[in-house]
């Protein structure tokens, strides 16, 4: 069985398993070179999409194996009851080993809920707001303005801090909260513009901190009792679309006003296990399988590292083509998970994501509302990949500048 197949040069190149990470592609092993139909092996790219996003091969893989005859059932766990001992196995494990893995403290509940990060923007201040105190947010860029869209719906909105100004390319700085506010909401990663909290900002005692982490949920080691809410689409680093985890601390589920609905509130998933309703079983399912995978890598100290390196990488690219590819981020506020950057011309963005593409490094087109190009680098995004991708954009300058 091959773990990478890509093609390179016309040629579909596939590195066997434990085979070393290459440091150019002149050292990799071409062990095949054919993508005829039929021929039983996997086509697989490198997968830069932001989301949903590239899942570990050894994942997909034991879903594959386990569709038609989940754990001895005779069913497939798309076709079981979540109220099943078999289900029930997977929806606690998923928990276990994310509390686990991220170090959450006892105080504090995971949820695993629909609707995506979309539906937290509204049901963090439902159930975070406390009236006659503004709800503080800080203004990142277009995810961070959908959650305050959002929160404005409910009552005041203080923005304490923005980077519009500067064309959200950088994380403000010294962002000052009032210990009066109802909550601190902040976007963790902003995915379209590639900024990333590198510190998290200090807040008042009382005031809950409240992040939005959709984009780089586990990217890197955090300590969980910084903040009130951790909310988080799954879709790019954690799992598949469908599910979204909701990280929240035990004391604020009491907040919510009781005639809010039943399942708007997080105590009502907090007081059923995220099993008031059905839930999304099989997105959960994959959830457990990554974690799993994550924790036999090493857990996410070892993923950070990792992240580190392939970000750095793609940003040396950047840094050293002189001009040729400009960093939409600050230095400062670079994402370790959405490289983004721009070329001379949209024609000449649109002519490297194509000839990408050809060479099976797909999903570099930024994001349609700001155009130019962008690179994801989720955590099961390997090494290999990301060495191909700069390969590829060292030669892509050479041919065009
Ligand atoms: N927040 C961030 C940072 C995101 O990147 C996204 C999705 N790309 C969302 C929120 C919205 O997530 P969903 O589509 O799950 O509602």
């Amino acid at each position: 069985m091959f773990l990478r197949c890509f093609t390179y040069k016309g040629l579909v190149v596939q590195l066997l398993p434990g085979s070393p990470i290459p440091n150019s592609l002149n050292s990799f092993s071409v062990y095949t070179a054919s993508s005829k139909k039929g021929d039983n092996m996997t086509k697989r790219v490198y997968n830069f999409y932001a989301g949903p996003a590239t899942l570990p091969l050894p994942v997909l893989k034991k879903v594959q194996g386990e569709l038609l005859d989940f754990h001895g059932t005779g069913m497939s766990v798309l076709e079981i009851s979540h109220r099943s001992k078999e289900y029930d196995e997977v929806h606690k494990k998923a928990s276990e080993l994310l509390k686990q893995l991220m170090g959450i403290p006892n105080d504090y509940k995971i949820l695993w809920l629909q609707g995506g990060a979309s539906t937290q923007f509204f049901m963090v201040p439902l159930n975070l707001q406390i009236v006659g105190k503004p709800m503080e947010y800080v203004n990142t860029g277009n995810w961070a303005k959908k959650a305050i869209k959002e929160a404005k719906l409910y009552g005041d909105v203080k923005i304490v801090a923005s980077s519009e100004d500067g064309k959200f390319s950088y994380i403000p700085k010294n962002v000052q909260f009032s210990s009066g506010a109802s909550f601190a909401h902040i976007t963790g990663n902003e995915t379209i513009g590639g900024i990333e909290w590198q510190e998290w900002p200090k807040v008042p005692s009382e005031v809950p901190l409240a992040c939005d982490m959709s984009s780089n949920f586990m990217d890197k080691v955090i300590d969980v009792k910084k903040f009130g809410v951790i909310y988080a689409g799954a879709q790019k680093n954690l799992g598949p679309a469908g599910v979204t985890v909701v990280i929240v601390r035990e004391d604020l589920i009491n907040r919510v006003p009781e005639n809010t609905p039943t399942m708007l509130k997080w105590k009502t998933h907090v007081e059923k296990d995220s099993l008031y309703n059905t839930c999304p079983c099989f997105a959960i399912y994959i959830c457990e399988l990554v974690l799993e995978h994550l924790q036999s890598l090493g857990g996410i100290s070892a993923m950070e590292k990792q992240n580190r390196k392939k970000s750095k990488l793609v940003y040396d690219v950047i840094d050293k083509s002189k001009g040729f590819y400009r960093g939409v981020a600050k230095q400062d506020s670079r994402s370790l998970m959405n490289v983004t950057f721009n070329l001379a011309t949209p024609e000449l963005e649109a002519k490297c994501v194509e000839e990408a593409k050809k060479k099976g490094l797909i999903g570099l087109k930024g994001h349609r509302d700001v155009g130019g190009m962008r690179a994801s680098l989720y955590n099961a995004v390997s090494l290999g990949g990301v060495q191909v991708l700069c390969e590829f954009l060292r030669e892509f300058q050479e041919n065009n500048q």
